[in-house]
């Protein structure tokens, strides 16, 4: 049985309390593993060895830095195939899935932003002949990183590896559910020989582990993915200490298919879109929005479709989605779907528990789900459900198609599915989400800016947007003298 340890100033150590949690395996329900139930003493000695580190990594040569983060990149890539199944066995998704997706994404991770450091620039204003103001973007210290399970590897780099480059050092707390990968990442770091304590990991409890990071003093700023409404306690627990935060948090993608779009290829990104990763992608889309006169013929194909995944044990090369992550993720999937159900919105396929062989009766698995409803105020149109469930639901005209898909807290991810130009830039324009997709999903730049507008976020991820937020911007006016020789 596997037991998981903290990363502390290099070392692999066992939670100060000796508590441990249960891991569990999504493919059969089983306990296979331990991980720390890390306290605030856990934290304590992290931020220190974190804090200890910070003047000599800050102070190394961005090129050294960055061979860091190659080293770590070459590493992480040597073993794809266990980061792969680690991930697979936490998570729940297809271990396929992992090692073409999440793994591979990590590793870019780490090689994006050793070259994003070496080719940052600062800015000069010439005020007047006399006078010159130049900036300086200076790392800020200990940054506290807390990320979530659905993407656990890929998420957690993506906070790491920018704050690393940018000279700060870090005490990452990764999802309870989902520690295995980062604990093989520890031991990367340690095989690379990264100077100790520049990364710390925790593993936790949010409510323990990391709240005691989220509140620590000597820790100036907090990135943070995950829940909409834990990124409200983190704020209020962060704001009295001046922190500097950034939440990329929940969605509620809308899909905007207009009669005009290319049928088959929405069709085919759709149903990745709805049910890849089970539906668990902060950016998967969960409301289906058709122009009514395609709405008949878009149905019967999308729902014939949606039949045909594959909902299987997730070592299985053919299976397309594998178990949700937790026993109570599933009852809440299943809650949200009998509660629409009893509503009298028409569940078209799915909604309900599968088992895809005997021998894993007590996993997590559930059907692809697909809700036909026009009820925009619904519960299912209005909360995330974060699972393998969509709606689907008719619009007559361009403008009722946006004040549908604007009709909710969230803003996070759009896509738009036509063929006419006009449509699809004014589209992109009026939808307040952060990331608009046209005929196209998932497609990732990591220059560009990604983040939520409304509810889903306060800040941005990516190349520039990262290295600003783990630095702060200083400005230097000088004078010249008029004393020349
Ligand atoms: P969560 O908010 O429950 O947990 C996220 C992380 O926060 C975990 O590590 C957890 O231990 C920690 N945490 C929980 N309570 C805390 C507290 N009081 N103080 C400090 N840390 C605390 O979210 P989750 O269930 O792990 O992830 C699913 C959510 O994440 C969904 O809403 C999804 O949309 C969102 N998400 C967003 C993005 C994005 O980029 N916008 C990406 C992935 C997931």
């Amino acid at each position: 049985m596997d037991r998981i340890l903290n990363y502390v100033d290099g070392a692999f150590v066992a939670p100060v309390d000796g508590g441990y949690l249960d891991n569990y395996q999504p493919r059969d329900g089983t306990v296979y593993g331990h991980l720390p139930d890390s306290t605030a003493a856990d934290v304590e000695r992290a931020v220190a060895a974190a804090k200890a580190a910070f003047p000599a990594w800050q102070k190394l040569k961005r090129a050294e830095r960055a061979q860091y983060l190659y080293r770590i990149a070459d590493a992480i890539e040597k073993k794809l195939d266990l980061f792969a199944v680690a991930e697979s066995r936490d998570q729940g998704k297809p271990v396929h899935l992992a090692r073409s997706m999440d793994i591979p994404r990590a590793i870019e991770n780490f090689r994006f932003f050793a070259g994003a450091i070496l080719h940052q620039q600062e800015k000069a204003f010439q005020t007047s002949p006399e006078v010159l103001n130049y900036t300086r973007r200076e790392p800020m210290g200990v940054a506290g990183l807390i990320s979530p399970w659905n993407l656990p590897l890929y998420l957690l780099t993506w906070k790491i590896a920018p704050a690393l480059a940018a000279g700060n050092t870090a005490v990452a707390k990764p999802s309870e559910l989902t520690p295995a990968t980062a604990f093989l990442l520890a031991q990367v770091l340690d095989e690379v020989g990264l100077p100790k304590g520049v990364c710390n990991l925790v593993f936790g409890l949010g409510e323990k582990a990391g709240d005691a990071l989220v509140a620590h003093p000597d820790v100036p700023l907090i990135s943070f993915t995950g829940g909409t409404e834990t990124a409200a306690i983190i704020g209020q627990r962060a704001a009295p200490l001046y922190k500097k935060t950034s939440f990329e948090l929940g969605g509620k993608n809308p899909a905007l298919i207009f009669a005009d779009c290319d049928l088959e290829s929405t069709l085919n990104t759709t149903v990745r879109s709805s049910f890849l990763n089970q539906g668990e992608i902060c950016l998967c889309t969960s409301r289906l929005f058709v122009q009514e006169s395609l709405l008949p013929k878009f149905t019967e194909l999308f729902v014939e479709r949606v039949r045909q995944l594959k909902v299987g044990d997730p070592e299985s090369p053919d299976s397309f989605m594998g178990p949700l992550v937790s026993a109570e993720h599933l009852d809440k999937v299943q809650g949200f779907v009998e509660r629409s159900r009893a509503q009298g919105h028409k569940v078209l396929c799915g909604g309900e528990r599968v088992a895809p062989q005997a021998s894993l009766l007590k996993g997590y698995y559930f059907a692809p789900t697909v809700i036909s409803t026009t009820d925009a105020n619904a519960e299912i149109m209005q909360q995330e459900v974060f699972g393998p469930v969509v709606t689907l639901t008719p619009f007559k005209d361009y403008a009722d198609a946006v004040a549908k898909a604007n009709a909710t807290r969230y803003g996070l991810a759009a896509t738009i599915w036509t063929q006419n130009l006009d449509t699809a830039h004014h589209a992109a324009a009026d939808i307040k989400a952060g990331q608009i997709w046209v005929n196209t999903w998932m497609l990732r730049d990591l220059r560009v800016p990604f983040g939520g507008m409304k509810d889903s976020g306060v800040g941005r991820e990516g190349g520039d947007y990262s290295l600003e937020f783990y630095t702060e911007e200083k400005n230097v006016c000088l004078q010249l003298g008029r004393n020349r020789l």
